[in-house]
């Protein structure tokens, strides 16, 4: 049998594809999650822990029954426009539900810990390039959240010799080409789900959350990349921490910016449907353009986004969205 990675978030989007990279990569990866906004059927690549970030005592007793040789933390309430009207859910969560996992995970001798951390803790600064050095200014309670629990990871490093990777996510999008897992949030407010949605009927048209941002095309640009590329990488940091090498932070996006109207145009090409949208105001906390600015991810840890096209991400999503789905 191959070592135990604890991973916490795994019944959910992201979660679920680290457990299949981590199954295949010859690891068991142990899913801890308290189902609330994760799916039990996506629980497919190893043991299923359920249980609570916040219920410390839970968590000891699943580090006791696996062992594990590191967490990879996924975890966290991840939407940008309700952190801004219920920021208590955000901090509390994220941040209390993080730092009982640190101490679980430091309590248990546990040594190694792989954080998703988010671009949204850089904020919304102009022609700015993005890189692991830019300062962070989050502009919303998520991102705040996010950069607290990474504070949290350096004072843990320093006082107990916990080691890290941090990856600073960028747009995730697409799905397992298989179709064993996929996107699945409810309510889904994510944007390209909702527009196959809109795409096929299942709900009215996509609102473009504001028009009057200062880009080309007036609204948001974002870096998407594919959920497979940025697991892969996740076992890429794994490796990394298991050949003693320092904690890094690395930023997972491709460099290449898309706007919304982008991302419809290339919808209506890989589906050849037309895609109803219409115009709305801006989203609370929305940043106007976040792109990487960094390769560190490609010439340190050898990552490589091979499917990391717009078109493929599309692509595979449309797949899922087509043929794969959770019980609701
Ligand atoms: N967006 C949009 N309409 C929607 C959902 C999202 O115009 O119904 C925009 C949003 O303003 C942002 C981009 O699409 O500029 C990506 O949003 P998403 O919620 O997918 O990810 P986020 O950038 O918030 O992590």
């Amino acid at each position: 049998m191959g070592q135990n990675v604890l991973v916490t978030g795994g019944a959910g989007y992201i979660g679920s594809h680290a457990c299949k990279a981590l199954k295949t990569a010859g690891f068991v990866p142990v899913t801890f999650d308290n189902l609330v906004t994760g799916w039990k059927e996506a629980v497919k690549f190893g043991p299923f822990a359920q249980g609570d970030l916040l219920d410390r005592a839970r968590l000891d007793e699943v580090f006791t029954e696996f062992q594990p040789v590191a967490v990879m933390h996924f975890a966290a309430l991840s939407q940008v426009g309700e952190s801004m009207s219920e920021p208590g859910k955000y901090w509390r969560n994220n941040v209390c539900g993080s730092l009982n996992l640190i101490e679980a995970a430091v309590d248990a001798g546990c040594k190694n810990f792989v954080f998703s951390s988010t671009c949204a803790t850089y904020g919304d600064q102009d022609n700015v390039v993005l890189d692991e050095n830019s300062a962070q200014f989050p502009i919303n309670a998520y991102g705040a959240s996010k950069r607290a629990i990474e504070d949290i990871l350096r004072d843990f490093q320093v006082s107990n010799g916990l080691r890290h990777v941090i990856f600073r996510y960028f747009n995730v999008a697409g799905a397992d080409p298989d179709g064993e897992v996929g996107e699945f949030h409810q309510p889904e407010t994510h944007l390209i789900p909702l527009m196959l949605d809109a795409i096929d009927g299942k709900r009215d048209a996509l609102t473009i959350f504001g028009t009057d941002y200062e880009t080309p095309d007036g609204t948001c640009i974002r870096d998407y990349v594919h959920v497979c590329d940025l697991v892969d990488a996740h076992v890429l940091g794994l490796k990394w921490l298991q050949d003693d090498k320092d904690s890094r932070v690395f930023n997972l996006g491709t460099g290449s910016g898309f706007s919304v109207r982008d991302v419809i145009d290339h919808s209506r090409n890989v589906t050849n449907r037309e895609v109803p949208f219409n115009e709305g105001a801006r989203r609370a906390g929305d940043c106007t353009k976040l792109v990487s600015g960094s390769s560190r991810a490609v010439s340190e840890l050898g990552w490589n986004p091979a499917r990391s096209t717009l078109q493929t991400m599309i692509a595979d999503a449309w797949r899922w969205h087509q043929t794969g789905h959770y019980s609701e």
